[in-house]
């Protein structure tokens, strides 16, 4: 039994313009800050200096860099080490995946490769190597025979494959507040603002207080306030069962114990994308209608046209409330699954959960998948943690294409799987389970590439 982080959110009432004005222009102060970071430290030579953000805090104060903000100094400040801190992530996670690639690396020798790792623990060694400064090798490889100079060429290539651009945050719509930005009193949130010595008083709609650092999202004209709780997981008192999932082809999720959940899902899509279809064929022609207006010079009418027929807040607000239900939908078929399965840990594969039906534009699906997926999947891991069950992700290279009792290579139709030998069987259980067996599999791991697996997979049954 561990702990795990629980977001629970407040909602603030409606807000007037005047607040509304002065939230959105710290949202948006808060997003320039951090995209200044971003594009001044994100760089080889920052490395050294993402340990000492309070050096750059203090010379920001000194020689009043940090004024043009105008900003209370607390926001900023927080901008700050939040942009330096997701600049951090980003080069660990360069690291973890040079490390994954030179794991699978035949060309390299053991020795090889506890050099590359040795370099990528120390940031010194490493920023060094980047940028082509001569040092000694390190004592511990002074009697070994490496290759020095490739292997650090190495090291700088695996880097710039995975240096991806330098982060950019676009939302100004989400910013921090802590302690000391905040408080209490009467069921409002009072949040300081970039007038001196005051704050803004926030109804909300319940009467908690957290003590603790926040995010305030504004989203239409209400604000949700995001508090991450610490809390206990469950204790999983289950038989130890491991299970198999898979996107079905009409349901969320089949099991390999041959159950599916989320039934209705397709459903909710569907409708989900009609109504954003509809809405974006009415804009375009309420758009075209203004732009003919302001050609006739009849500003009145163009204007009317944009007030009423062109709300964005409207517009978003009947997004979110869409959104919302297909969210509880997934939540609830995660709810059944976990309940009825049973499950200590649950194995599925890297990739997007969720079926289409063709009839949408691809632009609709992309938009929508795109959230979606990320959606289930931090739900799922979320719900595992609490619930305190293992998972896995695996290979899912050929999982839908191959027969989950012989091997052999199958056909697969909607959601009938036919092997030449076993016979009919239902695809998304057959897919499932083959994703319940690749976690044994020894010759297959998650880094394994497509065309080696099939290698593999051919070679099985010949
Ligand atoms: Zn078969």
């Amino acid at each position: 039994m561990g702990t795990i982080i629980k977001t629970v959110k407040q909602y603030s009432y409606e807000l007037d313009n005047e607040h509304l004005k002065e939230l959105l222009f710290i949202g948006n102060q808060y997003k320039n800050v951090k995209n200044y970071v971003y594009s001044r430290f994100s760089g080889i030579n920052s490395i050294a200096l993402l340990n000492k953000p309070r050096q750059i805090r203090d010379e920001w104060v000194k020689n009043e860099f940090a004024k043009q903000w105008k900003l209370p100094a607390r926001y900023w400040k927080l901008a700050l080490s939040e942009a330096m801190s997701n600049i951090k992530t980003q080069w660990s996670s360069i690291k973890k995946r040079i490390k994954e690639q030179v794991r699978i690396n035949d060309n390299l020798s053991n020795e090889d490769k506890h050099y590359i790792n040795y370099i990528l623990k120390f940031e010194d060694f490493y920023h060094k190597v980047l940028t082509n400064e001569v040092f000694p090798i390190p004592k511990i490889f002074q009697h070994n025979d490496l290759n020095y100079k490739y292997l650090n060429n190495l090291i700088k290539r695996y880097t710039r494959k995975y240096k991806n651009k330098i982060p950019y945050s676009y939302k100004g719509n989400t910013f921090s507040i802590d302690e000391g930005l905040y408080s209490y009193k009467d069921s409002c949130i009072n949040i300081t603002c970039t007038k001196k010595g005051e704050r803004l008083p926030i109804k909300l709609t319940d009467n908690n207080k957290h003590i603790r650092t926040l995010i305030v999202k504004i989203m239409g004209n209400r604000l949700e306030i995001h508090c991450p709780l610490r809390i206990k997981s469950k204790e999983n008192r289950n038989d130890e069962k491991i299970i198999g999932i898979d996107k079905g082809y009409r349901y969320l999720f089949a099991v390999s114990s041959e159950k599916f959940y989320g039934e209705k899902s397709n459903d909710y899509l569907g409708k989900e994308t009609e109504r954003l279809n509809k809405v974006n064929t009415a804009r375009n022609r309420f758009w075209a209608l203004y732009n003919r207006y302001l050609e006739e010079n009849n500003h009145i009418k163009a204007n009317n046209i944009k007030e009423n027929n062109l709300g964005k807040v409207k517009y978003n607000h009947n997004k979110q409330k869409h959104d919302q239900i297909l969210k509880s939908y997934i939540n609830y078929s995660l709810n059944q699954l976990i309940k009825v399965e049973k499950p200590t840990e649950i194995v599925m594969e890297q990739l997007d959960f969720v079926n289409w039906k063709d009839r949408y534009p691809k632009l609709v699906k992309r938009r929508l998948s795109r959230w979606i997926k990320g959606y289930i999947r931090e739900r799922l891991e979320y719900k595992c943690d609490y619930n305190s069950i293992r998972y896995t992700y695996i290979n899912p290279a050929y999982t839908s294409k191959v027969c989950n009792i012989c091997g052999s290579f199958g056909i697969r139709k909607e959601d009938i799987f036919t092997c030449l030998k076993c016979g009919e069987i239902h695809a998304d259980y057959n897919a499932s389970k083959n994703i319940l067996n690749r976690k044994y599999d020894k010759e297959i791991d998650l880094y394994t590439s497509y065309r080696k697996v099939k290698e593999i997979l051919e070679k099985r049954i010949s």
